[in-house]
């Protein structure tokens, strides 16, 4: 890959990172764009790819990992567009055809979880594995799961924040998912954690902090149970804001083994190694919109 000029471009609900380069060791230019309008940030977008090819030659193709839900179903009339999205203004916004229109070249295309999942594959804390998870704990829960080196797709993409958990013992929080009030995103996203202590999760202390820790590595390690009895995957990549709350991995780790109970009973799943943070940090989304353009080249 390290001799071919790539765009990737991960889109935000806040922000729209965009870059140039081959791989994440080689990015030759870089750019911050806030996400406001859909017209205004995806043509601040195009003009920056635009301004590259002009200054340092075309690109081979661009890949693009949006915030969701997206159409991803290629002989649907709206392949390319976000969806249903609760951002005012960005719902059934096509983000593939103007990309395709102005550049002239293959446009790879999928979720922002889904394309950190291939970028920590490809350069981070999978590489190497064929078969892993990764999720995402921040204002929401995303996952993507790749299988056997592909993305899981079906009639869309995975929706892994919003499986069912229990609640753990002690906890009253209601929850705060809009669709299903009480399912992991709605008990244990950034937001949950806000509104179950009044206040973000950076801003707590104490015994609170401990016991909020406490908590969520339960409820993270319920959700997991069901994905490493779905998926069975070699590994784990957890990223995102909440999993600066201290002690968070030791924690999971141990109340993964315990949700278990011993079955099948494979030793992996008590290693150090099964759930790990990310190795690319904030660059696994724009790395993995590195390997969509990359992969789109070939289709
Ligand atoms: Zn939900």
């Amino acid at each position: 890959m390290t001799s071919v000029r790539l765009g990737a471009v991960e889109l935000g609900g806040t922000k729209v990172i965009c870059l140039v380069g081959s791989d994440p060791g080689h990015i030759v230019a870089q750019t911050r764009i806030a996400t406001g309008k859909p017209a205004e940030t995806l043509a601040q977008v195009l003009a920056f790819l635009q301004r590259e090819v002009s200054r340092g030659g075309p690109l081979a193709a661009i890949g693009i990992a949006s915030f969701g839900p997206l159409e991803l179903r290629r002989s649907h009339p709206r392949h390319g567009f976000i969806t249903r999205s609760p951002k005012p203004g960005w719902a059934y916004v096509d983000v593939v055809g103007p990309a395709r229109r102005a550049l002239g070249v293959p446009v790879g295309f999928d979720t922002d979880v889904n394309a950190a999942a291939l970028g920590e594959g490809r350069w981070g804390a999978a590489r190497g594995l064929d078969t892993f998870v990764y999720l995402t704990v921040g204002t929401g829960i995303g996952a993507g799961a790749v299988v056997q080196g592909r993305i899981i797709h079906g009639l869309g993409h995975p929706e892994m924040g919003h499986l069912s958990v229990p609640h753990q013992p002690g906890d009253h929080f209601t929850g705060q998912c809009p669709f299903h009030g009480d399912c992991w995103e709605g008990m244990a996203s950034g937001a949950a954690v806000a509104a179950r202590w009044d206040r973000p999760a950076e801003q707590l202390d104490g015994d609170t902090l401990r016991a909020a820790a406490r908590l969520e590595a339960g409820y993270l390690a319920a959700g997991l149970r069901n994905i490493v009895y779905t998926i069975a995957p070699q590994r784990i990549v957890i990223g995102g804001s909440v999993t600066a709350l201290p002690e968070l991995f030791p924690l999971v780790r141990a109340d993964l083994r315990e949700a278990l109970a011993g079955y099948p009973g494979l030793g992996e799943h008590g290693a150090e190694d099964f759930v790990v943070p990310p190795a690319l940090g904030p660059l696994a989304g724009p790395a993995g919109a590195l390997v969509l353009a990359h992969r789109a080249m070939a289709t």
